[in-house]
């Protein structure tokens, strides 16, 4: 089973390249904050306690998120492997999953990176922003803002997965098609 965390910071193209990965390697897609989104579209108890975090670019509490995730997982029985995009984005949600994992028998495989500099990240957030509508994508101070809680909250999950060898960084500037071909090589070569 192929469980790949794919990693990086708002903007950088996690989502765009998961929907490649997810064909080529039949993985189910586990996004964080698309669940939470689809929470919040459908008014429930865990979309309203997830919205006043969202909107201002915090972090939704890690209980909250881990419940959430284990519950996917679950309820996802036949799965061949995972792709987590936007999770795990703290050192216990990190923990939380690796637990959960091994205890099913189905470990993280490897960590993909993707790095982009930060002006690089806010151009293509507004206009992800223009086109989606997404509010956390059309002000740039709520950007800023996640960029800040990434840096501070979210980069100690790389150092996590780098100690237990399973970290591998890809450049996420480039062409579409040139970035999977660089996240295909690492994966065929890891997997
Ligand atoms: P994303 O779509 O991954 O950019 O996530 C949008 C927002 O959802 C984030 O800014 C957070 O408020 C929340 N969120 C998504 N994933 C997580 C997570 N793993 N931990 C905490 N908050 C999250």
């Amino acid at each position: 089973m192929l469980n790949i965390v794919l990693f990086g910071p708002p903007g950088a193209g996690k989502g765009t390249q998961s929907e490649k990965l997810i064909a080529r390697y039949h993985l189910t897609h586990l996004s964080t904050g698309d669940l939470f989104r689809k929470h919040i579209a459908e008014g429930t108890d865990l979309g309203r306690a997830a919205q006043r975090y969202m909107d201002e670019g915090n972090l939704v509490p890690d209980e909250v998120v881990i419940g959430m995730v284990k519950d996917k997982i679950v309820n996802t029985p036949d799965s061949q492997g995972f792709i987590f995009d936007g999770f795990p984005r703290t050192v216990a949600q990190a923990e939380a999953l690796d637990a959960f994992m091994e205890e099913n028998g189905t470990p993280i495989t490897m960590m993909l990176a993707l790095t982009v500099d930060e002006e690089e990240l806010l151009k293509r957030l507004l206009k992800r922003g223009k086109i989606s509508g997404r509010p956390d994508d059309q002000d740039p101070e709520k950007i800023r803002n996640r960029f800040a809680v990434y840096q501070r909250e979210t980069t100690p999950v790389a150092e996590y997965y780098k100690k237990q060898g399973k970290y591998h960084e890809i450049n996420g500037v480039g062409s579409i098609e040139d970035i999977f071909n660089q996240l295909t090589a690492v994966i065929d070569a890891n997997k």
